[in-house]
């Protein structure tokens, strides 16, 4: 049964093209349903699950309301709404393997703890419950998965939760389908036509398909859709890594875990077993490419070898904290290229000069995060709806000069200047 149902009270709207079955896409085709399109069509490249979602490790928590986000506190609603979204989709029957039993940002320095401690707990948005954990705190809230004499403590964020991203793709889809979305696999869009300043032709690799509105949902490749209508965000898709061990008993009610002193990593319990990434695991795509990797041509996952090395290399880092670690073997390894923007923001809005034609993108590693919140703000965007969720001007395309930031370089040189948490792989 749907989530919600479409408003009786929207009127039945034309017909819509959404191009990309990411979570990206398919929040959006979600939420102009229910704003009232009725003619809605996600063409997606690949077969289903195939583009950077899967790859995703289901974090969900609002963590734009902690200082260390470059983006500010834009994106707070829209991550509300997409933990709710999913709480909703969880209680209403869907499996999505989804869990809510907080987050904790982990220290192994008193440094890194004093810094969380004042950033996260401290910060004025911070929700009831927030609280600065012990040692002790954390070995107990982890079911003994850390060594508690390998950190110092951590903080509690309790509005966190965890999906499983397949499972999250595969619901949304069929949810649409059941409400006659047709979803067209195998279809790339080569070329996208206009006619006296509006959308009029999709061209794809299956055939030409008349449009008279537009969504693109592109991820990692959306500037390529961008491109050839003059216009190009400033994007920078990056590799980022995930391994899943074998079953290492861990508890089922086990918060997801960060750490920005340790990698950075992030980690959490898949069915008992380790799901986790760190630093070394990331480079920016651009990079890869230059050393012969394909992360470019391609739309899917690539595969970069060189980071899953460096994972492997990384490991007895974090066995020191997680000592069941080196007793379970990575079984599955998993990449894709989530996409950072110059200013830790993402995109939502419609594309400058191009009547009918929408875009959303630029999802800074937080597409599953955010992607049902950034689907409504389109659908509100889209509509001209008198409250959207979240502040339009925060999310638009045209809110940098594209002359700041005229190549990868260029954004992968600003986010470094500004101390994101990835700067590090921007370097070879
Ligand atoms: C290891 C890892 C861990 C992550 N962990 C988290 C996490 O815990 N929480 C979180 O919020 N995020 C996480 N992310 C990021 C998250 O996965 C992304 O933000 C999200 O998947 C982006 O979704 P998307 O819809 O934009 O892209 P995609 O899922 O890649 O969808 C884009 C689609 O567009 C299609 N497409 C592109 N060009 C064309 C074309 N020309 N014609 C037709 N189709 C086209 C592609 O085929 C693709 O299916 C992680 C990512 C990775 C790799």
């Amino acid at each position: 049964m749907p989530i919600d149902q479409p408003n009786p009270a929207a009127a039945a709207r034309g017909s819509v093209h959404v191009v990309g079955a990411g979570i990206l896409g398919l929040s959006a085709a979600w939420h102009l349903h229910l704003a009232g399109y009725r003619e809605i069509t996600v063409v997606d490249a690949g077969p289903a699950l195939h583009g950077t979602t899967p790859a995703g490790a289901g974090f969900v928590l609002p963590a734009a309301a902690d200082e260390s986000r470059r983006g500010g506190t834009f994106a707070v609603p829209i991550s509300h709404y997409s933990l709710d979204f999913y709480r909703r989709l969880h209680s209403d029957g869907h499996d999505i393997e989804f869990g809510e039993h907080g987050n904790i940002v982990m220290a192994t320095t008193e440094s890194f703890l004093a810094e969380s401690a004042a950033g996260i707990a401290g910060h004025p948005l911070a929700d009831p419950g927030t609280r600065v954990l012990s040692a002790a705190d954390v070995v107990s809230l982890t079911g003994g998965a850390v060594d508690g004499a390998a950190i110092t403590g951590g903080v509690f964020m309790p509005r966190a939760g965890q999906v499983t991203t397949s499972r999250v793709v595969e619901v949304l889809t069929a949810l649409l389908e059941a409400e006659g979305v047709q979803i067209v696999y195998g279809a790339r869009v080569t070329a996208l036509q206009t006619a006296d300043g509006r959308v009029s032709l999709l061209s794809t690799s299956v055939g030409d398909l008349p449009v008279e509105a537009v969504v693109l949902a592109g991820g990692a490749w959306l500037n390529a859709l961008l491109e050839p209508l003059g216009t190009r965000l400033p994007l920078l898709p990056m590799v980022a890594t995930r391994f899943v061990t074998a079953d290492a008993g861990l508890a089922a009610d086990m918060p997801t875990i960060q750490s920005r002193d340790l990698g950075p990593m992030w980690l959490r319990n898949l069915h008992g077993s380790f799901s986790w990434g760190a630093g070394p695991g990331y480079r920016s795509s651009r990079l890869l490419r230059a050393s012969g990797v394909d992360t470019g041509v391609a739309v899917g996952r690539p595969r970069a070898d060189v980071l899953v090395d460096a994972l492997r290399v990384h490991q007895p880092v974090m066995e020191h904290v997680f000592p069941v670690l080196a007793d379970v073997e990575v079984v599955t390894v998993i990449q894709g290229q989530p996409v950072w923007t110059a200013d830790g923001r993402g995109y939502v809005g419609e594309v400058p000069g191009v009547d009918g034609l929408w875009a959303l993108g630029g999802d800074n590693e937080s597409g599953v995060m955010n992607g049902p919140g950034m689907g409504r703000l389109l659908a509100d965007i889209v509509t001209g709806a008198d409250d959207p969720i979240a502040d339009v001007a925060a999310f638009r395309l045209d809110r940098l000069p594209q002359a700041d930031f005229p190549t990868e370089e260029s954004i992968e040189a600003f986010i470094a200047s500004e101390g994101d948490r990835v700067a590090h792989a921007f370097t070879d």
